[in-house]
């Protein structure tokens, strides 16, 4: 199936789970992960109507950027990736939305190296939260603090939290980590009123369903859209 046909699946599958949701009023925003697949394939997507991309290594992402920019071509992009202090640069002079910002110290060279003509960078906090299993992304028990820095920020703007949850066959593990992600959500929403708060990011390829059914708000759609990667 062409990149086209894929997206069209995809944006259907989400339609049909929004559908059965007691309270219809969400809209999943799709967000098409791009990473190790070529500008070409990128193009057919936004050729298809596609606009939020993700990439998870700043060079690729900022090589991909500016071919678009060169050809006049808007995107919207984000960097979903790990993100190191050194790589803070390029991504706040590049990008629209960082949804692994997980650090203070992040936090405060993305603010300081976003350009002033740009509009705030708009961040999300990453929570980890299936513990052991991978290393990123703060403890729920820390969110509220970085949250509250992340908003005397001037150049950054807080949106909400992503989550990328282990990998898991037991669909109960699997709900209970959506479930807190979204417990988090509300508190977050909460805690900070005057904020717009939008934006709650989980949900892949194999896990989709469960996230929209606990109150995603964007899923991250790689090898449904463009097929599987190839690592080098
Ligand atoms: C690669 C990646 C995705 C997309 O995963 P698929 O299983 O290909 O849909 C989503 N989120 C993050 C953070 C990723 O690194």
């Amino acid at each position: 199936m062409s990149i086209c046909q894929n997206l069209q699946q995809i944006k259907h599958r989400i339609q049909t789970i929004e559908n059965q949701l007691p309270n219809k009023q969400t809209h999943v925003k799709l967000l098409a992960v791009s990473k190790t697949k070529p500008v070409s394939a990128i193009l057919e997507a936004h050729q298809a109507g596609q606009l939020a991309f993700g990439e998870n290594y700043v060079q690729e992402g900022v090589e991909k950027i500016q071919h678009f920019q060169q050809q006049g071509i808007t995107l919207e992009w984000h960097f979903i990736g790990a993100l190191q202090s050194n790589k803070t640069r390029l991504v706040a002079e590049h990008f629209d939305w960082v949804q692994t910002v997980e650090r203070t110290k992040i936090a405060d060279r993305l603010n300081e190296q976003r350009p002033y003509y740009q509009s705030p960078l708009n961040v999300l906090i990453q929570i980890n939260v299936s513990d052991e299993q991978s290393k990123s992304g703060i403890q729920a028990k820390d969110m509220l603090a970085l949250a509250e820095h992340i908003t005397h920020l001037p150049n950054l703007k807080l949106r909400g939290l992503m989550a990328i949850p282990a990998p898991t066959k037991n669909p109960e593990e699997q709900k209970q980590a959506f479930q807190t992600m979204q417990n988090l959500f509300i508190q977050l929403q909460q805690a900070l009123p005057s904020q717009q708060i939008d934006t709650l990011s989980m949900g892949m390829t194999d896990d989709m369903q469960m996230a929209i059914e606990c109150g995603s708000t964007m899923v991250r759609i790689g090898t449904a859209i463009f097929g599987a990667r190839e690592y080098v």
